[in-house]
């Protein structure tokens, strides 16, 4: 049985960037699907805004062509009916009276500002939003990552912003929090008796953290050779994993008990810094390979520049220093160009501590639970059972399988289409709180430092592999193996 889904009360989504490739791909076609399951009110209005001179029949034209892949028409065109344009230059002060006008002229309406743009220009819409009082009522303001390149300009970003919009306004996205599979993280953990009592050093052995893409960096190598793999990846989205795996139980689901307990979390990582950096981090860069079947080629290649030296892949062995988890090494590992496209975390359990079979049953192979974010979310857990029928008693490690898609025969919602509606239901439970986003870059702020000062070039990798060799050393050195479901 499905879920019917709630209307939400209506709203003026306001995108800065309607333009940009983010909005095409992923924010128009989350509201479309959430439109054809009745949940936007009819008088709902969804305006883009750029520099692009359009009209709104433009704008609608434009995005016919971008989501007619995954509609069908007739509806589409009714969707796009609650769809409008307004060009704006976020630093000009031409056209803002009229687009003022345009919000102004619903009042009641929820106003979410989505901003969809690069970083500096969010000071810019902010001061003129709260100019034209756009900032009252019931209005909210979303912000893309990245938050800043490091806590110093996060700060700068969030203070303006906060000039402007109070913290219960403000909407930090992470898109990988409106993924189904971490919200079943906290409903397997926190709705199972049978977990929680295992969830800590006693049981767990380590974690790993997965974010795998096949791609390389395409058309975003502009922004991603300012970035790299530690910013892009690893101090937003996958610290947000490793905070959902490890916080303590917070006591509801109410915005501020869950933030408080992923605020912990962050608090608890042990530094990495330069004296230990080139022990607990590795950073890669791909080179040409063969990726997905086809020859690619490399980073530098790709972007244009052969002498960059940001990462495209990171590797790295996190520790919380807290009573529940002393000793339990977090393992985390991203990159562009790896072999697959995968993004997982798996919790291996210890070992059981006697074995009573001979060893011509099998090796006993260590629990692990595998919860996968993409490309199908599900969970896994493996177990050791007794290989079925004649033949003795031989051990076998399988997992207990639940595909979501398969088990409950729906296709799952895209993360933004559960946070954009959020942010009109004003829960922002699964937003970042700006103590989240200050913490998580004072802990990543050392390691770039330690790799800036060591003067070290990435090491390179093959595109299609699963990043340089330093980065299995990183794990085998702990005598555990990097978890890989395809093999
Ligand atoms: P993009 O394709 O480059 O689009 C940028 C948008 O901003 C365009 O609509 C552009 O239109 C508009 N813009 C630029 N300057 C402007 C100005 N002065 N005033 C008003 N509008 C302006 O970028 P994107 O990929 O959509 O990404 C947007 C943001 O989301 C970035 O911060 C990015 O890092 C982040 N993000 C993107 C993705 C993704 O998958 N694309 C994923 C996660 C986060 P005009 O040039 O016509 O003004």
């Amino acid at each position: 049985m499905t879920a019917s889904p709630q209307t939400v009360e209506p709203f003026d989504l306001v995108i800065f960037g309607g333009t940009g490739d983010l909005a095409a791909r992923k924010l128009l076609p989350a509201l479309f699907h959430r439109f054809l399951d009745h949940q936007l009110p009819p008088s709902s209005r969804i305006v883009g805004v750029a520099r692009e001179a359009l009209d709104d029949a433009g704008y609608r034209a434009q995005l016919r062509e971008a989501l007619i892949a995954i509609c069908d028409a007739r509806q589409l065109d009714e969707f796009l009916q609650q769809v409008f344009y307004r060009p704006l230059d976020a630093r000009k002060d031409e056209g803002w009276d009229d687009f003022a006008a345009f919000i102004g002229a619903e009042p009641d309406h929820v106003r979410v500002f989505y901003l969809s743009t690069s970083p500096e220009l969010f000071v810019d819409i902010c001061k003129r939003l709260g100019h034209y009082g756009l900032n009252q009522g019931k209005s909210r303001v979303v912000l893309e990552k990245p938050i800043g390149r490091d806590l110093d300009s996060a700060n700068r970003i969030n203070d303006a912003v906060g000039q402007v919009f109070d913290e219960t306004q403000t909407f930090r996205i992470d898109h990988y929090l409106g993924k189904e599979t971490v919200q079943n993280l906290l409903v397997l953990r926190f709705g199972n008796a049978l977990f929680e009592p295992l969830w800590n050093s006693a049981h767990i052995d380590h974690v790993q953290i997965t974010v795998a893409e096949t791609l390389g960096v395409g058309h975003r190598g502009a922004y991603y050779d300012r970035a790299g793999a530690l910013r892009d990846m690893v101090q937003n989205h996958m610290l947000q994993l490793l905070c959902m795996v490890a916080m303590e139980p917070p006591s509801s689901l109410a915005p501020d008990a869950v933030r408080d307990e992923k605020l912990k979390v962050l608090h608890s990582l042990k530094p990495i810094d330069a004296g230990n950096a080139g022990q607990l981090t590795v950073r890669g860069q791909y080179r040409a390979g063969v990726a997905e079947g086809a020859s690619v080629p490399g980073y530098g290649e790709e972007l244009g520049n052969a002498k960059s030296d940001t990462e495209t892949f990171v590797a790295l062995k996190a520790e919380i220093g807290n009573w529940r988890w002393a000793g339990v090494p977090f393992y985390l590992r991203t990159g562009k160009r790896l072999a697959h496209r995968v993004s997982e975390i798996a919790v291996t359990f210890k070992p059981v501590p006697h074995s009573i079979f001979d060893a011509a049953s099998g090796s006993l192979t260590q629990n692990r639970l595998v919860l996968r974010l993409q490309p199908d979310e599900g969970v896994k857990l493996w177990l050791t059972i007794k290989h079925p029928g004649p033949g003795g008693l031989r051990l076998r490690h399988v997992p207990l399988d639940m595909s979501f898609a398969e088990a409950f025969g729906v296709s799952q919602p895209d993360a933004y289409e559960r946070l954009l509606l959020d942010v009109v239901r004003g829960n922002p439970t699964l937003f970042m709180r700006r103590d989240e986003v200050e913490a998580a870059w004072r802990w990543a702020g050392p390691i770039l430092a330690a790799w800036s000062d060591s003067g070290e070039a990435p090491r390179p990798y093959a595109a299609g592999s699963w990043g340089p060799s330093a980065s299995v050393a990183l794990i085998e050195r702990d005598g555990r193996t990097w978890h890989d479901d395809n093999e």
